[in-house]
């Protein structure tokens, strides 16, 4: 297709959108199709002519969308959330309409200083210490192994860099942190052997005491700690580790402290829960993902460094090709992280921050706390259901539990419920374990969800438990 007609066909994209976004309520939250279904139905090569553009998009509706999770549907509660808006779809088009690869400042200057001020402003909007520096990351996966990489280097005085890791390094998580934790240490070269799992308490935080004491007996055992990695809600329960208290064990060993707030970090914008960092002007670096609960289209993650320097100086790399007169004088982003191709994702931030204003973004994070707490009470009043945990910001953690069943057997039904509540296709749940308990997890962070949508979800839970519990009768 000619650039000069571009316009020709854009009318039938947006009218796909506008038709998804219209009839996205009545599609299964969950595809339902079998493994293979897809595959089967692409040729097996690509084809020899070109085809129009009609026939791409009968496929598309005919093939691609039956294979789809609609993560974007009001009735999404699984995982945690990959919200989006119309601003940041709007904002993705035209990224992808400029196609630029902001790899540095010279590339596109625009990329690099509107991402300079993006993090700025979410840094003020949250209460992150004035001093750190941001930058844009893929996922929180990816900051979370640079996080690990430059605490290395810190640790080696750059030793690792160059003649490889020492065996000795040490990385410590609670049990509840997030896998990215276990896999960035595999890539580190430090080992899983070396990533010690410290006890939770009752509320699944990390135990400060557990940590300290496990730091000190690994230095008398020859080890060098190296980074303890904390949780700002974990994945399993939302759970917010101790940060004043870490940081300060991790000031004292001099150990790099990086805070995971990959999900419940977007909550920083709301004054009333900025308590969750309290103290974290000890620690060394924060990542939280705008592309799970602020409304911005995956992929886009703020990682915040307090030494910049440390982090350049570990990633840095200069072949000739990418020698510029500018450096030293701008942000080449380059150095800032793993890939040295970047996607110019500050646009869709800026998007979405002009157009929702910080009020109007509070204001739709309040909603969906304000729709839990609802949620939350709905549950607990009702006498086949139990809360596992308090509900905390957009989450719960419940389960049926019917009278007189063991646990293996609530287990089963809660499994079973699951499954069911997502085979019927109406709304998305997922779960996790609580000392062996199989529980269900409520997320209600979808930008466009209301009360509505939340009413039916806990319809569809009750009648489904209550079909499966008269099948265990
Ligand atoms: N950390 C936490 C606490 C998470 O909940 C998740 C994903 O759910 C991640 C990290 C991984 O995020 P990403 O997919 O951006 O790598």
């Amino acid at each position: 297709i000619d650039r000069k007609d571009f316009h020709r066909h854009a009318p039938d994209i947006t009218k796909w959108i506008q038709q998804y976004f219209d009839q996205l309520e009545e599609l299964p939250v969950k595809s339902q199709v079998a493994p293979g279904a897809i595959y089967k139905q692409i040729p097996d090569q690509m084809p020899q002519s070109g085809e129009p553009l009609e026939s791409i998009l009968q496929d598309m509706d005919r093939i691609i969308l039956p294979g789809m999770t609609h993560w974007q549907h009001p009735n999404f509660h699984a995982y945690f959330p990959a919200n989006s808006s119309v601003e940041s779809v709007y904002a993705e088009m035209m990224t992808a309409a400029m196609g630029a690869q902001c790899m540095i400042w010279e590339t596109s200057p625009a990329a690099a200083e509107l991402e300079e001020r993006m993090m700025e402003w979410l840094q003020r909007a949250m209460g992150i210490p004035k001093d750190w520096e941001g930058v844009i990351q893929d996922t929180a996966s990816s900051a979370t192994l640079v996080a690990i990489l430059t605490a290395r280097e810190k640790v080696t005085n750059f030793e690792a860099n160059e003649n490889g890791v020492p065996p000795n390094l040490r990385v410590y998580c609670s049990t509840q942190t997030h896998s990215s934790i276990e896999k960035a240490v595999k890539i580190a070269g430090i080992g899983r052997k070396n990533l010690v799992k410290i006890p939770v308490d009752e509320q699944m935080r990390m135990r400060p005491d557990a940590l300290d004491a496990q730091i000190q007996q690994d230095m008398e055992s020859g080890y060098l700690p190296c980074c303890v990695v904390t949780a700002v809600g974990t994945t399993g329960t939302v759970a917010v580790d101790p940060i004043p208290e870490i940081s300060a064990i991790c000031a004292r060993h001099n150990v790099w402290h990086h805070i995971d707030a990959a999900y419940a970090g977007s909550a920083l914008i709301l004054p009333e829960y900025q308590w969750m960092i309290e103290g974290m002007e000890q620690a060394d670096s924060f990542v939280f993902n705008p592309h799970k609960w602020l409304f911005t289209n995956f992929d886009c993650t703020a990682y915040y460094v307090k030494d910049a320097d440390m982090l350049v100086r570990t990633f840095d790399i200069l072949p000739e090709y990418l020698k510029t007169r500018t450096r030293g004088q701008v942000n080449d982003y380059r150095d800032w992280g793993i890939p040295l191709g970047r996607r110019f994702r500050a646009l869709k931030l800026w998007f979405v921050m002009r157009s929702f204003g910080l009020k109007g973004m509070q204001e739709r994070l309040r909603q969906h706390i304000v729709l839990n707490t609802q949620f939350a009470e709905w549950v607990e009043q009702s006498e086949n259901f139990e809360l596992l945990l308090p509900p905390f910001l957009n989450f719960t953690c419940f389960r049926f539990r019917p009278d007189g069943q063991t646990e293996e057997a609530l287990n089963a039904l809660n499994q079973a419920l699951v499954e069911r509540v997502n085979q019927r296709g109406k709304l998305f749940l997922t779960h996790t374990k609580i000392e062996d308990r199989y529980v269900l997890r409520m997320v209600i962070g979808q930008t466009y969800v209301e009360a509505r949508h939340v009413e039916a979800a806990w319809a569809e839970i009750r009648s489904v438990a209550a079909e499966l519990n008269l099948h265990a009768q």
